[in-house]
């Protein structure tokens, strides 16, 4: 469903993503892992054209990355994206969070996109809580809003930067729940996340990069027992 050939970047003179090769599922739960700066952010942010590429390709669904326009809207649409902070329009209630994508970006009817968004609030947990600000949320509550609101726009891969890490401990396991439903009904994600027990519990592949490479990837079990690189070894000690 997600294909990265031969992806390479920069900033500058730093060379972040080198020669990405990357095949993800319909289906399929991936997780990337590795140090900070190794390039995780910049691989996720290329999938939806918020970042460009210098060469390479990337195909969703069969489709090249459009460069802009029309198609880039679409692309939008069809991969959802949630980020380490929750980025909700804080003006707007929770509900209308969840509307606003359908509504301006796909010319959904009012009352289609409302009763599809209280459905989607519903499944995250978050169902009592339409009608208030984002402010008037817990971080957990907030991040699950924001997972309705990508979902709203039916999109076909859910790219998950970091989703938890600005979270209070007690919240985590809530919007790690959400992930997991998600990747139990079939959705095909991928999950840049620290949070081991969500790889064990969830993801088919682990990947592993250092330094804008992709050093190796396993199926999670593998990966967590028997890394085959040193790399992978040694940041596998810092953080376990
Ligand atoms: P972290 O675990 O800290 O989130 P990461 O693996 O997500 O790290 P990236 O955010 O992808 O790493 O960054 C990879 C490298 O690219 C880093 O060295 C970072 O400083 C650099 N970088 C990221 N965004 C930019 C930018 N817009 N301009 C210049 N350099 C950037
Ligand atoms: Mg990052």
């Amino acid at each position: 469903l997600v294909e990265l050939r031969g992806v390479d970047k920069h900033f500058g003179a730093l060379h972040v993503l080198k020669d990405i090769d990357l095949t993800v599922s319909r289906g399929e739960v991936v997780v990337i892992i590795g140090p900070s700066g190794s390039g995780k952010s910049t691989l996720c942010r290329t999938i939806n054209r918020l970042e460009t590429i210098d060469s390479g390709s990337i195909v969703i669904d069969g489709r090249e990355l459009p460069e802009e326009g029309r198609d880039l809207a679409r692309l939008r649409a069809e991969v959802g994206m949630v980020f380490q902070s929750f980025n909700l329009f804080a003006h707007r209630t929770v509900l209308e969070n969840v509307t606003l994508g359908p509504i301006k970006a796909k010319g959904m009817k009012k009352a289609e996109a409302t009763a599809r968004a209280t459905e989607l609030l519903e499944r995250v947990g978050v169902g009592n809580q339409a009608a208030k600000l984002p402010a008037q949320l817990s971080g957990g509550q907030q991040q699950r809003v924001a997972i309705a609101r990508a979902l709203a726009m039916g999109p076909k891969v859910m790219l998950f930067d970091e989703p938890t890490s600005a979270l209070d401990p007690e919240m985590i396991n809530e919007v790690l729940d959400v992930m997991v439903g998600l990747a139990r009904d079939g959705m095909t994600m991928l999950v840049v996340t620290h949070e081991m027990g969500f790889a064990r519990r969830a993801a088919h592949r682990v990947v592993f990069m250092d330094a804008g490479e992709i050093v190796e990837q396993a199926d999670p079990e593998t990966f967590f027992t028997a890394p085959r690189s040193e790399r992978a070894r040694d940041f596998l000690s810092k953080i376990l």
